[in-house]
Order: structure tokens, then C-alpha cells, then sequence
């Protein structure tokens, strides 16, 4: 429901019922507290890696504009799709970006 502001939770023993500002309710057994996540992007913008729509933009290996740094999760742009934002999708990239990173690595550092 977009653009509705919970004014009050009703229930007895447990949640019951939330009522809006617009004066409409929505009966329910409990209720998630999350609004206004502000993508902490605070260190890449320090670091002037480019960033999309405010998040981090990496490429398909997880890789920012600037070489040997990469990124990955919720903090991403990569995952367009806020519902999709969750711990798997996060894990999924994060394995890709450490890999990613590992292969960096050794390409610079190992002596041939
Ligand atoms: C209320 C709520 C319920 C959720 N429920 C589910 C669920 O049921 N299932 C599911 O799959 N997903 C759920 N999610 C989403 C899930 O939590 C996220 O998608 C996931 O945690 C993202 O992982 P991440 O590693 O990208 O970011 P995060 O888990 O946020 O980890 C980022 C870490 O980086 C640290 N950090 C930030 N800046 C710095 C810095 N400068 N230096 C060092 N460390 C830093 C932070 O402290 C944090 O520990 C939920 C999210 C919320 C808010």
C-alpha cells in the first residue's frame, strides 16, 4: 500500500489491526518496522566510485569503476528490484565479488 501513513496499532494481546492517516484500517497479525533504509554508500563516495539511482554501480563480476574495488548486496545497484533486496541475493553477489577479487589479486601479486 503506497502513500499511506500509519497513525496507530490496535489489538488486545497481540496486533490486530493499523489504521492510516486517511482514515482506512488494515487488519493484520503483525507488523515489520522498516522505512526510510538509507543505503550507507558513504565510503564509496569518499572514494569516488560512480555510483547509480544513489547506490554503487558494478559491473556483471561485481566490479566498481575504479579497479580493485568491489562491491556487492543491498548496497548495490545491481539488484533494481527492492523486493529482491534479501540475504541470498546479497550472498549470491558477495560470492561473486570475492572471487572476483581473489582473481585480482593473484593477477597482480603472483610472481611468475
Ligand atoms: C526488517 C528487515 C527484515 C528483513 N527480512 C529479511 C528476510 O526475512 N529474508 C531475507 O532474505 N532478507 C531480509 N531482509 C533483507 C536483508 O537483511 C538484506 O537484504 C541483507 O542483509 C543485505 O545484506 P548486505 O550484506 O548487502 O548488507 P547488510 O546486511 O546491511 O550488511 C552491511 C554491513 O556493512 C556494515 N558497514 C556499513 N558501512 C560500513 C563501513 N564504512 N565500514 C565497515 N562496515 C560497514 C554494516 O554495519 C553492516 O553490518 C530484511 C531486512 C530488514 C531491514
Amino acid at each position: 500500500m503506497y502513500n499511506k501513513q500509519v497513525t496507530e496499532i490496535k489489538g488486545t494481546n497481540t496486533v490486530e489491526e493499523v489504521l492510516f492517516q486517511d482514515g482506512t484500517s488494515l487488519k493484520v497479525d503483525g507488523i515489520f518496522a522498516e522505512i526510510g533504509a538509507i543505503p550507507n554508500i558513504e565510503i564509496a563516495e569518499m572514494l569516488d566510485v560512480e555510483l547509480e539511482g544513489g547506490l554503487i554501480k558494478i559491473d556483471d563480476d561485481c566490479q566498481t569503476n575504479i579497479p580493485g574495488i568491489f562491491s556487492a548486496g543491498d548496497v548495490t545497484s545491481k539488484i533494481k528490484n527492492p523486493l529482491s533486496r534479501q540475504v541470498t541475493t546479497s550472498v549470491g553477489l558477495a560470492t561473486i565479488a570475492a572471487l572476483t577479487a581473489a582473481e585480482y589479486l593473484e593477477a597482480r601479486f603472483t610472481t611468475k
